[in-house]
């Protein structure tokens, strides 16, 4: 198996051998045909796995068509950790080199003025904690009404830093008609349940 037989476009495939990468690891191989295929997936996979760019490819070449509103991202993915965060987004900057996707990262610890600033100017990846995207959402910073892509990243962390209330609230802010994407590295009853409640048939992996 190789990149090419993924569904993925030359040019992301480019920044992707730039990287050193030739083989996609298996939850790569599995995770991207149906996500490009914008189907809602739940993939149990650790962190080392390749997990990051099982999503992070499939929604640069989703989002390549189209354009961002001021202060209405068309997709946001969920961390539990500033850290984790960051690096999604060096994900993203890195295998996104050859599109113009514009991104904003919303943690806790950085200036809001910036953050609102980028907000403005329209963004198609929103990565954020669930604190801060609350907070700026609550200071009505935040459209959530354009946003049909979720990634909820480290469910099972978010469960044990106490973020599931706050996802489920988020989860009611974005359209109905959305494609909805969980990782976890286990599945607790809450997470399955949060499952249930907020992904449509969605295709299950495990690696
Ligand atoms: P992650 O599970 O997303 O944290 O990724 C773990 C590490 O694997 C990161 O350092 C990635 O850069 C690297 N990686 C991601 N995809 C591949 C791949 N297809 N082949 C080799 N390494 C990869």
């Amino acid at each position: 198996m190789i990149f090419a037989d993924l569904g993925l476009s030359d040019k992301l495939i480019q920044a992707v051998t730039d990287s050193g990468y030739t083989t996609p690891t298996p939850i790569q191989a599995q995770a991207i045909p149906p996500v490009l295929m914008m189907r809602d997936l739940i993939g149990i996979a650790q962190t080392g796995t390749g997990k990051t760019a099982s999503f992070v490819l499939p929604m640069i070449d989703i989002l390549a068509e189209g354009r961002s509103r001021a202060r209405m991202p068309r997709s946001l993915i969920l961390e539990p950790t500033r850290e984790l965060a960051a690096q999604v987004a060096e994900n993203f900057e890195k295998y996104g080199k050859y599109h113009k996707l514009s991104m904003a990262l919303l943690i806790g610890g950085v200036s809001m003025g910036d953050q609102v600033k980028a907000l403005e100017k329209g963004v198609d990846v929103l990565i954020a904690t669930p604190g801060r995207l609350m907070d700026l959402y609550d200071r009505g910073n935040i459209l959530l009404t354009g946003c049909n892509l979720l990634v909820i990243d480290e469910a099972d962390r978010m469960l044990d830093m106490g973020f599931i209330p706050d996802i489920e609230t988020i989860c009611t802010r974005l359209p109905a008609q959305r494609q909805t994407l969980l990782f976890s590295a286990t599945m607790p009853p809450p997470i399955k349940k949060l499952a249930d409640k907020f992904l449509t048939n969605p295709k299950s992996i495990e690696v």
